[in-house]
């Protein structure tokens, strides 16, 4: 019997896994994993202080408990360091070999790491995983007061809310000229700024790291725009980078990440890629829904049932809980406009196309979850 090999154990690998079990129990499914292949949920990473949780209570089911319910055979703590398409086999770090008849890779995406001048770059943390989590929270556990956060999108921004909740003191550097200018308009990113500030956070914003160095414990930063201050720990969160270097070495066509079509097949009909690896016709979507979305499809092309992924509208929630934050739609492109109004504690912008239709929107504070069900029905 023909057998799947995945390649990763996060969000976008068990999804799959389940949504395809639901489909087909016996065909033989290996999973590999470079981690512990714990099934835990990564957006809890950045909210797990305020929720009590630690390093072992994220774990939501331990390994050998999904290899058991779900029929798989587990190869955890292994890497893959390359694959070979002709032969159809995948190396692993051990020296041995894997066969696949269709492989699946969802290896996730890179923190990205700017190298800052100094002599503390090594000590800068990023968290990514829940080895990257463990190694935060032994840190903080460590005496620190005063974090640090370079990044001030999705992820430093959560981060900042979770460790304010803690009582940390907070600094953040961000190159834009508001939080989260990728994502929200500028107007709502000052609505989250006033939020935070007004709970202690320090803002540095349009400007980034000159240099990072450590002192006697401590550490000194000091900025482009001159401003310096010290701190205890500090927190890149700067962006991801799709893995792919292996995909490319083994000839699939790779972009900003693994390119696949909408049945998520690559540029080698044997092999899928789904989640943060993967670009799906021309698009990167680092997020949850999509992963869900893209997994019951695939699930159904790997069963027998070749099936595009069809994305619905998909609302991203930014889990700032002193200021909640939901952006959907298509709010980006030049054919594209906001209109604002200030709401309760505040904004409402609405995105909208030449033609005056609402194509997209973004909430801010009490009114996010007030409205965000009657804004996204008028967008379906
Ligand atoms: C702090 C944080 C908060 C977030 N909050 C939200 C949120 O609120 N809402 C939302 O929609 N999204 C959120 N996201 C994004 C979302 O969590 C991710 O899009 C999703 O978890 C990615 O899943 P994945 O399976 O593609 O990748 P990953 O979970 O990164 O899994 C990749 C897997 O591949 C394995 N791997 C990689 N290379 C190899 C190799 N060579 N050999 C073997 N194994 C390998 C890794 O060990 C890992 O198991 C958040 C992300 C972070 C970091």
């Amino acid at each position: 019997m023909s057998n799947i090999t995945i390649i990763g154990s996060g969000l976008a690998a068990y999804t799959l896994i389940r949504e395809f079990r639901k489909l087909d129990k016996e065909t033989p499914l290996t999973l590999i994993s470079s981690d512990a292949a714990d099934f835990y949920s990564k957006p809890m990473l950045s909210t797990a202080l305020a929720q009590g949780k630690d390093v072992n209570s994220l774990v939501i089911t331990p390994a050998e408990k999904m290899a058991e319910q779900l029929k798989l055979k587990m190869i955890a703590n292994t890497t893959v360091t390359g694959i070979d398409t002709a032969e159809k086999t995948c190396t692993l770090d051990t020296g041995d070999m894997v066969s696949y008849d269709r492989l699946v890779l969802t290896l996730g995406a890179d923190p990205i790491r700017i190298p800052f001048q100094g002599n503390a770059n090594d000590d800068v943390l990023s968290v990514n995983n829940l080895d990257d989590y463990a190694r935060f929270r032994a840190k903080l556990a460590a005496n620190v007061k005063r974090v640090a956060i370079v990044g001030a999108g999705l992820i430093g921004c959560e981060f900042a809310n979770d460790l304010l909740s803690q009582g940390y003191q907070v600094n953040i550097i961000g190159l834009g000229a508001t939080p989260l200018d990728t994502l929200i308009p500028a107007a709502a990113g000052r609505a989250l700024q006033s939020a935070l500030q007004q709970a202690g956070v320090t803002w540095h914003l349009g400007t980034t790291i000159k240099t990072f160095n450590s002192h006697n414990k401590n550490y000194s930063v000091v900025l482009e725009n001159g401003d310096c201050f010290d701190c205890d720990l500090m927190l890149s969160a700067i962006g991801l980078q799709s893995k792919t270097e292996f995909a490319k070495q083994a000839g699939l066509k790779v972009s900003r990440g693994v390119v696949v079509d909408a049945t998520l097949q690559s540029s080698n009909q044997s092999i899928y890629a789904l989640g943060d690896c993967a670009e799906v016709e021309g698009q990167i979507l680092p997020y949850v829904m999509p992963i869900m979305h893209g997994a019951r499809a695939l699930a159904k092309t790997l069963a027998g049932e070749p099936t595009k992924v069809v994305y619905p509208v998909m609302p991203v929630i930014i889990k700032t809980t002193l200021h909640p934050i939901v952006v959907a739609g298509n709010t980006r492109g030049n054919e594209v406009s906001w209109q604002m109004e200030s709401v309760e504690d505040g904004v409402k912008a609405i995105a909208v196309n030449t033609a005056g239709k609402m194509t997209g929107f973004c909430l801010t504070g009490k009114t996010a979850n007030k409205e965000k069900q009657s804004l996204l029905a008028g967008l379906k």
